[in-house]
């Protein structure tokens, strides 16, 4: 397969398969705690969740010369995020531990503004010119004016998962075209340990927290920061 430079993709496989024993581990040592019922509390949630985030990261790593996502895009950071309970604890330690008190008004100000625009919408005959006017309100609280994420480090899953192959104008909302991420290329084995990794997440959720998912933006609202 050919990336947006017209080069042949390709990966070493002996990485994909160390971080599929990796995996299998990780997976053997929740399972004997679960068994042997060990007691595990958010900073023990918080190291496996990052354990989890390091296998992903290495594995598209092999990816990181053929794609056209690069430190300034934000093409995808105007999409919804789902994220799980232990992302949005861990984000939301982030942001006690390291954001400023003008920068958590600054988010608390994105957040209120997404929720009036949220009811001007639902109240208004004209919503497609609301939504055309407000396209930059719609991109995500934490994508800030210098094209950089302000979570990078403890960004969810979702934004760590979404690589592309194709020009990153294809990520364009309005764009007829798809990008081509891994769904659509022909590394089945890839994609099936990136889904691997992903469901170890929901599992996580799953055992120690919850079953809910949330985007970023309702978890953030829930929480009140
Ligand atoms: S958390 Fe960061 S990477 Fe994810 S959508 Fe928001 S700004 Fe973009």
């Amino acid at each position: 397969m050919k990336n947006y430079e017209g080069r042949e993709v390709n990966f070493n496989k002996e990485v994909v398969t160390e971080i599929r024993e990796k995996l299998d581990e990780f997976k053997k040592e929740i399972m004997r705690k679960r068994n042997k019922k060990i007691e595990i509390d958010n900073e023990d949630l918080f190291k496996l969740l990052q354990q989890l985030y390091t296998l992903g990261d290495d594995l598209l790593a092999e990816f990181d010369e053929f794609i056209s996502c690069q430190k300034g895009c934000s093409q995808c950071c105007d999409k919804l995020v789902y994220i799980t309970e232990p992302e949005g604890m861990m984000i939301n330690k982030f942001i006690s531990n390291n954001f400023t008190k003008n920068e958590i008004n600054n988010i608390k100000y994105k957040i209120n503004k997404r929720i009036k625009l949220r009811k001007d919408i639902k109240t208004s005959q004209n919503y497609a010119k609301i939504i055309e006017s407000h396209k930059k309100e719609f991109s995500c609280i934490f994508y800030s004016q210098e094209r950089l994420c302000k979570i990078y480090s403890v960004r969810p899953w979702n934004c760590r998962r979404h690589i592309v192959f194709s020009d990153r104008e294809t990520c364009k909302l309005e764009n007829e075209k798809h990008p081509i991420t891994l769904n659509n290329t022909p590394f089945t084995g890839v994609k099936q340990l990136v889904d691997d990794i992903e469901n170890e997440i929901y599992i996580l959720n799953d055992n120690y927290k919850n079953e809910n998912y949330y985007t970023l933006q309702e978890y953030m609202e829930k929480i009140n920061i």
